[in-house]
């Protein structure tokens, strides 16, 4: 595709290359420098000059720039199936975030699949088993993992609707220890989402303090993202407070067009306790719709019809003709009402297993969200391939880079990279990582920045971004040109420890 590559001979993959005239965005925000960088042994060996290197490519006319960290996936089933992620490796993705919306691969109960979202069997039983399994598998990039409210709940209760006992609780708490000790980032909710829903806020504060004695983080899919979003706001300062820890929005929006413009309040309340004391950041992804599992969103005896009439289905083992449709659509070609059409999807008996599109959000509030400096970007992208997916799973980052960098002039590319990199390595404890310094991790992206955009639509979600030139993981190429190749060079991360040879 492009024919930049001047000099390469066998063994590229052992490492030792340089790029060469490239414009470099550190990743710290500030102005970019023209230069060379040199790779050796995994790490970023020299930054403005480089000697003589076994691969040398000419990086004229391109930015360079720390690997993007996904700091919002539900990739915790992907990387044991599918370690190439292909879709994320495409758009300059080196790092994920995983266990988010308070669903994450541990703790496993032996026999039984994981709660909610994920839905999938472990074959181990804790956190480093865990790790130690998608390790095996040569994870195209690197994951951090947090531990989830919904899967501790589920493990400990099942779906109770009803507080947990002491004992219960203190079980949770102690898988809480456990994942903390074995480098989870901290506690995710999803308090919007079953089991979690039933969860009163003062067994989150029980919970997160057992991932603030180890210094972790309380991250959360709000309770309510529509109607009672700053409520729900007020709830996570809160269970910051009581419990220590930082508290971090998953994919902050306002939902429904009645709650279209209280973003610019959410972060008007983020920015008032920041400036009080407390330590709290956001993430977003660039898109006007969410996406998840449907019987989440509906309660089946008072269908949400205003909700049903938004709705797009992504995959549907039960119906797939139903796959990339409206749901109005196929209420008026059945000549029946849209909560008819939802009951039937969600009783048939594979219908929990259908994921759905919903248009709730607007352009403006996603603009507003990517200007706010606390904001980081992650994709929630839901790896379910099958169907007409979200197109976020496969095009986040170009589209920031592309569409709200380059044409809607939302911030400037150096603060976008900042975005996607430093701030987002920071906060989730991804130590030596997200910056384009001496001595750190290869996790690079080099791409053009006139070119770079995402292709991925609602329509054709699949299609990989254009732009995105080179990829490097712990310093061997996972991507080049369009060509995945399947190095596998990622690594199970723990929260704030650099590694090996650290
Ligand atoms: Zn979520």
């Amino acid at each position: 595709m492009v024919a930049w590559v001047t000099a390469t001979v066998p063994g590229m993959a052992k490492a030792d290359l340089a790029i060469r005239d490239v414009v470099i965005h550190d990743g710290s925000g500030g102005p970019p420098a023209e230069g060379d960088v040199e790779v050796r042994d995994g790490r970023i060996s020299s930054v403005g000059s480089a000697g003589a290197a076994s691969v040398d490519l000419d990086g004229a006319g391109r930015v360079l720039c720390p690997g993007f960290v996904d700091v919002h996936t539900h990739d915790d089933g992907a990387l044991v199936r599918d370690p190439g992620l292909g879709f994320k490796v495409a758009q300059g993705v080196t790092s994920v975030v995983i266990g988010n919306c308070g669903f994450s691969a541990v703790p496993v109960v032996p026999g039984e699949a994981t709660g909610g979202a994920l839905d999938f069997r472990g074959g181990w039983g804790d956190l480093a088993g865990y790790g130690a399994t998608v390790e095996g598998g040569g994870p195209a990039v690197n994951f951090i993992s947090q531990v989830g409210h919904n899967t501790l709940r589920q493990a400990a209760m099942g779906l109770e609707k009803r507080p947990p006992t002491s004992a219960e609780l203190a079980t949770m708490r102690g898988w809480v220890f456990e994942a903390m000790e074995q480098g989870a980032v901290g506690l995710s909710t999803g308090l919007m989402y079953q089991p979690g829903r039933w969860a009163a806020t003062e067994e989150i504060v029980e919970l997160a303090r057992a991932a603030a004695s180890h210094d972790g983080l309380y991250n959360t899919h709000l309770r309510n993202e529509g109607d009672r979003l700053l409520e729900a706001v007020d709830e996570a300062l809160l269970i910051g407070r009581e419990s220590g820890c930082p508290v971090h929005l998953s994919h902050h929006k306002a939902a429904g067009q009645a709650n279209w413009g209280k973003v610019v309040d959410s972060l008007a309340k983020v920015d008032e306790a920041n400036g009080t004391g407390a330590d709290v950041t956001l993430d977003v992804y660039p898109y006007v719709a969410g996406s998840g599992p449907m019987y989440q969103y509906f309660d089946l005896e008072r269908v949400d019809v205003g909700l049903a009439e938004v709705i797009r289905i992504a995959s549907c083992l039960a119906f797939p003709e139903l796959e990339g449709r409206m749901l109005t659509d196929v209420a008026a070609e059945r000549d029946v009402g849209l909560a008819a059409v939802v009951r039937e999807v969600l009783t048939h008996p594979l219908g929990k297993q259908t994921i759905c599109i919903q248009f709730l959000m607007r352009e403006e509030d996603v603009e507003t969200n990517l200007g706010h400096p606390l904001v980081m970007v992650g994709s929630d992208g839901i790896p379910d391939v099958r169907g007409q997916p979200h197109p976020r799973l496969f095009g986040t980052f170009p589209r920031v880079l592309g569409h709200y960098v380059r044409d809607r002039e939302v911030l400037p590319l150096g603060e976008a990279v900042r975005r996607m990199t430093s701030l987002s390595c920071d906060r989730f404890g991804l130590a030596g990582r997200g910056r384009v310094a001496e001595g750190d991790w290869a996790d690079l992206v080099v791409f053009d920045p006139r070119m770079v955009r995402d292709l991925a639509t609602w329509d054709d979600p699949r299609l990989e971004p254009a732009g995105v030139a080179l990829v490097l993981v712990n310093g061997q190429v996972a991507y080049r040109d369009g060509e995945h190749t399947g190095v596998g060079a990622g690594r199970a991360l723990r929260f704030r420890e650099l590694g090996p040879q650290g």
